[in-house]
């Protein structure tokens, strides 16, 4: 199954909400299941319109493990202090954990000299998928709060995506340039980056084209609300010409993706101007995917 991943470095560039159009614009020429991998801030299925009642299977899992203290066995040594580099322990003759420091690495069961350290696996998200009227599913997880290992579970929301029969898989990443970007774009065929015309949204797509090339994955860039600063938009162009990369499509500022989000409905349904948009955006990804 090839697999196309949306990124876009900056936060609310409007990244789901182009992942949504363009997931329902590709299920008209290819069998699609998406995977929302920001698991931080899962919001894919609230944007396709799925309501937490269609959710299936979705249940706790683990993906990383807590230290339990036996203080029975502890002789007091301190050296789980010294050896933690998070900072996760407390020691005042005794050692105590600070539950949301803890990066489940396991160093102080190493340096344990009593056996007084066990790893124990703690349940850090919730996972499932629902069934969108689109036909196609769409898989997420949400991580609980304060907790870590938010890689891991990305990697687990795709494997699972991947076991639906469909021919492409759709992946919408958390933004940033950390860990569960870097899951997300693992593997991956094609990347969309959505940008928008601001400083901060024209440094941050640099930051995460790094990580893409990093990868030696094709790209496009989507420049979303393009008029509302048409000098940086200019920059983003030069920029992308300069580095052979294409611009798949400039979006123009416009109120119908605040009131379809606010309806839940995604933009290419709510107004169908859109449609001839994102279906041209979707025949260029598959173009790239089929033709790299
Ligand atoms: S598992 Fe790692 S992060 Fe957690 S307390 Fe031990 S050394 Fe620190
Ligand atoms: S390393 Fe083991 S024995 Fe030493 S203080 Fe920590 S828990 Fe106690």
């Amino acid at each position: 199954m090839k697999s196309v991943t949306v990124l876009s470095g900056k936060g609310g560039v409007g990244k789901s909400s182009m992942t949504a159009s363009l997931a329902i614009a590709l299920s008209k020429y290819k069998k699609i299941v998406c995977a929302d991998c920001d698991v931080d801030a899962s919001n894919l299925a609230l944007v396709l319109g799925i309501k937490e009642r269609d959710y299936q299977d979705y249940h706790p899992i683990s993906t990383n493990q807590k230290v339990k203290f036996d203080l029975e066995k502890c002789n007091s040594c301190g050296k789980c202090f010294q050896a933690c580099y998070f900072n996760a322990i407390k020691f005042d003759g005794k050692p105590k954990l600070k539950e949301f420091s803890c990066e489940g690495c396991g160093v102080c069961e190493l340096v344990c000299p009593t056996g007084a350290i066990e790893m124990i696996d703690v349940d850090n998200a919730m996972v499932g998928y629902a069934k969108t009227k689109y036909n196609f599913d769409v898989h997420f997880a949400q991580l609980m709060a304060g907790e870590s290992g938010s890689g891991k579970i990305v990697t687990l929301v795709k494997n699972n995506a991947r076991k639906t029969e469909a021919e492409l898989l759709l992946v919408d990443s958390s933004a940033g340039v950390g860990c569960p970007v870097i899951a997300s774009l693992a593997g991956s065929n094609y990347a969309v980056l959505v940008t928008e015309p601001t400083p901060s949204g024209f440094s941050d797509m640099k930051r995460a084209l790094a990580v893409v090339n990093h990868f030696k994955i094709p790209y496009g860039i989507i420049i979303n609300k393009y008029d509302i600063n048409r000098g940086i938009t200019k920059e983003i162009s030069e920029f992308a010409e300069a580095n052979s990369s294409e611009i798949l499509a400039k979006i123009s500022y416009d109120l119908n993706f605040v009131a379809a989000l606010v309806n839940l409905t995604p933009v290419i349904e709510y107004n169908k101007k859109f449609e001839s948009i994102f279906s041209e955006l979707a025949k260029k990804v598959i173009r790239r995917l089929e033709n790299p």
